[in-house]
């Protein structure tokens, strides 16, 4: 009963089926490349326009999509757009690292309404998870959405469960490790929440707003407070059997190396997260230094901090051989606050990275600087549970 282009082979089926696989093509199309015109939309879709306006009208009918402006035309009338309606869905973004975020994006990811809160993972989880939904609730009042126009939370946290039962010295992210972060959320919150480990939703961004236009297979170090990682194969994340798949910082480099809050030692964020770089400045100047103090020393050309940058790059430049070893990705993104402000550890670890890449060829790996900042991580969670709502209605 439908007419199909000759690019396509007929499909046979039950046509309720065929309009259910056809709509959710359409939405596809639109989230990829909104907007778009009904004709441009057919062609993608590989369908005839009666067919495609058939379920557009649905759409608009429904308040998903909405007409817009008017589009490029070679002679003749020019085209009615469509895209997603921003007002008819929204959804929150959480970002916990050194301090909470808190966004409200509609239905075409643009941000609402942005809160920064100064409230670290040390707080536990239990607290961040109060402050987080308080701010929600406050948001909403503020903005006065309606609560049927919610469809979810994404939140990136540090929270996954250690095999360490009993808390370790120093950990950044007490009360974390062994709590179950998403069965807290998922109690407290009023609505439906998508949550992921803070280095995956940075790779995710990445694959969104930065490096993912040049690669489509990458590693993904996560350079913060901790040190964490992805693998992203052709535009995804993988995730691993259990969830725990490019978990670089607890690699262990030393065997008989610090003692590690996850139970193992000498693991890799012991050597080149922020906590550690942090807990090396005391040691070598026997006082504490806070994080804004050590990147003003860094920016003045301080040798204590440039040392311990360079000693912590040194040990980093071997993480990221054994990434490039093992899986011969197309590229490493360095990621996190530390990618961003320490030029100079970069340069180390990439230096101390090639003195171990064994393979004359993965010696070429490109090692960037990741294109993205805390805004884009955020915005990649609550783009989660977009991708969930559209394949929902779809
Ligand atoms: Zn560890």
């Amino acid at each position: 009963m439908y007419k199909l282009t000759k690019r396509k082979k007929v499909m046979r089926g039950h046509p309720k089926v065929i309009r259910e696989i056809n709509r959710k093509n359409i939405i596809e199309a639109l989230r990829q490349s909104a907007p778009l015109s009904r004709t441009e939309l057919a062609k993608k879709v590989h369908l005839s326009l009666p067919s495609v306006s058939r379920i557009i009208n649905a759409l608009l009918e429904e308040g998903v999509l909405l007409e817009v402006g008017k589009g490029d035309s070679r002679g003749g009338r020019k085209p009615t757009l469509l895209e997603f309606n921003p007002h008819h869905r929204f959804v929150f973004g959480v970002d916990v690292s050194r301090e909470i975020t808190v966004v409200l994006c509609d239905l075409q990811g643009t941000i609402v309404e942005r809160r920064k809160i100064p409230v670290s993972p040390s707080f536990g989880p239990q607290n961040v998870v109060e402050t987080v939904l308080r701010e929600i609730e406050s948001i909403k009042q503020y903005t006065e959405i309606p609560e049927n126009r919610v469809v979810g939370l994404g939140v990136s946290t540090p929270g996954f469960l250690f095999k360490a039962t009993r808390m370790v010295e120093s950990s950044p992210f007490a009360g974390w490790e062994s709590a179950d972060v998403e069965t807290l959320f998922v109690s407290r919150s009023p609505y439906p929440v998508t949550i992921d480990n803070v280095a995956r939703a940075s790779a995710m961004a990445e694959i969104l707003y930065g490096w993912g236009s040049a690669f489509h297979s990458f590693f993904y170090f996560y350079l913060d407070w901790g040190t964490g990682g992805g693998v992203v194969y052709r535009g995804k994340i993988v995730r691993g059997l259990s969830g725990s798949c490019g978990e670089v910082g607890h690699s262990t480099i030393d065997p008989e190396g610090v003692l590690c809050y996850c139970g193992n030692r000498g693991c890799l964020e012991q050597y080149t997260s922020t906590a550690a770089l942090l807990r090396n400045l005391k040691r070598e100047m026997g006082e504490e230094m806070d994080f804004a103090e050590m990147i003003s020393r860094y920016r003045e050309g301080d040798p204590v901090v440039v040392n311990v940058l360079r000693r912590a790059g040194y040990f980093l430049g071997k993480g990221i051989a054994n990434i490039i070893n093992i899986l011969n990705p197309q590229a490493v993104v360095l990621g996190g606050e530390l990618g961003r402000l320490f030029p100079l550890y970069v340069e180390e670890a990439i230096a101390s990275a090639r003195e171990n890449i064994f393979s004359l060829s993965a010696q070429e790996t490109p090692i960037v600087v990741s294109r993205v900042g805390k805004e884009e991580v955020v915005l990649a969670v609550a783009q989660m549970v977009l991708a969930r709502y559209l394949e929902e209605i779809g």
